[in-house]
Formats: C-alpha cells, sequence, structure tokens
C-alpha cells in the first residue's frame, strides 16, 4: 500500500534536513493540503530529488531552502525556493535543456551532466503541469510547479452499462 501524502512528504523532507545540516543549510517543508491526492510518488519523488538536489547543490553555506505544497482545484503546486546563485533571465529560457549547464567553469566542480532539468520537465509535462524559474529576491531562485491530479474517474465502460439500466427501467 502507498503511504499516504503526509508520511510520504515528511519522509522525504526529514532526509534533506538532515543532509541540509551536515552542509550548514537550512531545509523547511511545508505542506498544506486537505486530505488526500492522488500521486504517482514514485515520479513526484524523482521530481523533487531533481530539485531538492539542485537547491542544495546551488545554495552556498548558510543556505535557505523552503519547500511548500499545496493544493488549489484539480493541481497540486510544489514552490522550491532557495538563497543560492540565481538564474539569468537569459539561462532561465534554456536550463531545461538537456545537457545545458550555466557557467562551464564555476558548475564544473559541482558535478553533474545537466539532465536533471530536462527530466524534471518531462516529468511535469506528462503530468499535464507546467514548471517555472522565478527570481527569489533578495537573492536566489524559486522553481514554481503546477501538477495537475488525477482524479478518481469512472470507467467508460461503467457509465454505459448505468446509462443502459437507466433506459431498461424506462
Ligand atoms: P545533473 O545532471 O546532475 O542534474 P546539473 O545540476 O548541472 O546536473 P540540471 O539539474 O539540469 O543539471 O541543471 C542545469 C543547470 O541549471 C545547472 O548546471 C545550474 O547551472 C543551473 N541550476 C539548476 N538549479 C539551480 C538552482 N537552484 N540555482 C541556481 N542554478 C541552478
Amino acid at each position: 500500500p502507498e503511504e499516504t501524502n503526509a508520511t510520504f512528504f515528511e519522509n522525504i523532507f526529514e532526509s534533506y534536513q538532515m543532509l541540509a545540516q551536515d552542509a550548514d543549510k537550512t531545509f523547511t517543508g511545508t505542506v498544506k493540503l486537505d486530505g488526500n491526492v492522488n500521486l504517482d510518488q514514485s515520479l513526484v519523488k524523482q521530481l523533487m530529488t531533481i530539485l531538492f538536489d539542485n537547491a542544495m547543490k546551488y545554495s552556498n553555506e548558510d543556505g535557505k531552502i523552503d519547500i511548500l505544497i499545496t493544493k488549489s482545484g484539480s493541481y497540486l503546486n510544489l514552490f522550491v525556493s532557495d538563497n543560492g546563485e540565481g538564474i539569468s533571465n537569459e539561462d532561465k529560457k534554456r536550463v531545461f535543456d538537456r545537457f545545458y549547464r550555466v557557467d562551464k567553469a564555476r558548475t564544473r566542480q559541482k558535478g553533474g551532466l545537466g539532465l536533471g532539468l530536462s527530466l524534471a520537465k518531462q516529468i511535469v509535462v506528462a503530468y499535464g503541469g507546467r514548471i517555472a524559474i522565478e527570481d527569489n529576491p533578495p537573492k536566489g531562485t524559486k522553481f514554481v510547479i503546477r501538477l495537475k491530479i488525477e482524479m478518481p474517474t469512472v470507467h467508460p465502460a461503467r457509465i454505459f452499462q448505468k446509462n443502459k439500466e437507466i433506459s431498461d427501467k424506462k
């Protein structure tokens, strides 16, 4: 059985809180959901891992990483803010490209292939959502992600059968 949303998010937040502590950073996670929503937990976990790893990687000591998860209508919103080095407007358009990395000399020492965000975008698109990058004044980046929550649906065959039952009764 899948974990509830609350335990699912708490477990992920907890491991990042420990990682952050070891790196002299702070990581805070807030979840504001009423009730349980239907998520593909392995995909959402992969998505969060990419964004949280980047927020940790591209912020310095005293880094502050804040996560907020909310729901509006049939969408799950995920906000990932850091106070790191930020992403210029020009690079905001390109960081989702495969293998694109900002300032190769500077990021080389941090490792990575430049694949994380392109994968993140694919996950979001598969979810019928969107991903955007904003600045996080005075310094840093804020990723704003919206995922369509799968609503429990009635199978088409079942609707057909119901209609037939109704018309048979007439
Ligand atoms: P990996 O393949 O391991 O994910 P990566 O981190 O370089 O490597 P992406 O996650 O695709 O690859 O990120 C692309 C580039 O965007 C990074 O190289 C970095 O320059 C920039 N970037 C991503 N997240 C942030 C962030 N939170 N703050 C500042 N720059 C970022």
